[in-house]
């Protein structure tokens, strides 16, 4: 079934590379959709919330660790699969991540491959 994704960075820039390493991956989504910061991704979401948000860790206004407790607060993003996307890397604040609702976490720089391994399981 299509799937929908949300990509969430203050670099637009970073936003193409993932975007374009998304389609390198292989996998298909029928809609696609962009953030600027957490706030900015929330507030699209619960107008039309989709199937995977990739998200950035270091954002201004909303950072994506806040964004990831918020998001589990509303209706629209309970079943929505979050996935880090971040150059910090310390276990502890991964872990700290899970807990707070992340499903999964990919670290900067990183590969179609990764994407494929990470995203696959979340996309059934
Ligand atoms: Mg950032």
């Amino acid at each position: 079934m299509a799937k929908s994704l949300m990509i969430v960075d203050d670099s637009a820039t970073m936003r193409k590379i993932i975007m374009r390493t998304v389609r390198m991956s292989g996998l298909e989504f029928d809609r696609t959709e962009e953030a600027g910061n957490g706030k900015e991704a929330l507030d699209k979401l619960q107008g039309d919330p989709v199937d995977i948000v990739l998200c950035d860790i270091n954002m201004p206004e909303m950072s994506g660790s806040e964004m990831v407790k918020e998001a589990r607060k509303l209706d629209c993003c309970k079943e929505t699969k979050i996935v880090m996307v971040s150059t910090e890397s310390g276990q502890d604040m991964i872990d700290g991540l899970m807990a707070d609702g992340a499903n999964g976490y990919i670290t900067k720089p990183f590969t179609p491959e990764k994407f494929q391994e990470k995203l696959t399981p979340l996309m059934n």
